[in-house]
């Protein structure tokens, strides 16, 4: 169990997200500890990639507030490309340039974002990709990868700009079953290595193994949360029983 008197990484207060009439988000609150790896569940259209999406200031939130590390990332003066680079985000879909090789994909953004040098942005970016076991494809084109391999190239790309934070929006839901493992055994690295993650998913044994708390999502609002154990083995809410049972059934 997290230490509570640790400050959040993320906190998340009271967040509101409407488009016109639709209340998608209603006052989510959520405090993400270092090194937490919070897991949301929920069915499709309960506002998970919405949340994420505030988070990273992709959206435009309603009302709420939004805190990286203590400070407000939804000020006026706030830079979008640092909250962007602090907060890193991993796409179901992996928008690599295919055009270019798996180390310029890399080193791109620590060459424009963080103006590192060649060298140093190179150096980085071979450091990130043996976080996700991909060093030997440094000099491939992405169209020469599997799904999953090119996930990784794209979680290195994220962590190569030392984010105080990832959010996943279903990593692996796009990729062939056999290609879920790699990506997902790149992630417990992750955590392994003391990186703070937000994952949204549908990897319910990946939850079980990984997840320090799991939240559950459900029409705009988190229904129940609790550990991974809690969650799956004793769930209180009919919403959640019932949204286990045909995950569960169906996977
Ligand atoms: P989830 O990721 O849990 O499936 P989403 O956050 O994608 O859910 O969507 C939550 C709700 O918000 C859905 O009802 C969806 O139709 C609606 N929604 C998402 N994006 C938009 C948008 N750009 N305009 C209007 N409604 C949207
Ligand atoms: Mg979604």
């Amino acid at each position: 169990m997290s230490d509570d008197r640790q400050a959040p990484i993320l906190s998340i207060q009271d967040l509101h997200k409407q488009y016109g009439e639709h209340h998608v988000l209603k006052g989510i609150s959520l405090d993400v500890l270092p090194e937490e790896l919070v897991f949301i569940i929920g069915p499709s259209g309960s506002g998970k990639s919405t949340l994420l999406r505030c988070c990273n200031v992709l959206e435009t939130s309603t009302s709420g507030r939004i805190l990286l590390d203590g400070k407000s990332i939804l000020g006026k003066g706030v830079n979008l490309n640092t909250v962007r680079q602090q907060i890193g985000m991993v796409f179901q879909h992996f928008n690599l340039y295919p055009h270019m090789t798996v180390l310029d994909n890399i080193t791109l953004a620590l060459r424009k974002v963080k103006k590192k040098s060649k060298q140093q942005a190179h150096e980085k970016a071979l450091l990130a990709l043996r976080q996700v076991s991909l060093e030997d494809k440094a000099d491939a084109y992405p169209d020469a990868l599997s799904g999953g391999q090119q996930q990784r190239v794209a979680i290195a790309r994220t962590i190569a700009l030392d984010p105080k934070i990832i959010l996943f929006d279903e990593p692996t839901s796009a990729l062939d079953p056999e290609l879920v493992g790699g990506v997902l055994d790149a992630m417990r690295t992750l955590k392994a290595a003391g990186m703070t993650m937000v994952v949204v998913s549908h990897e319910m044994g990946f939850a079980r193994v990984a997840a320090d708390r799991v939240i559950f999502m459900d029409n705009g609002a988190i229904v129940e949360q609790g550990s991974p154990q809690a969650i799956f083995e004793a769930p209180r809410h009919e919403r959640l029983k019932t949204f286990l049972s045909s995950v569960l059934s169906h996977g």
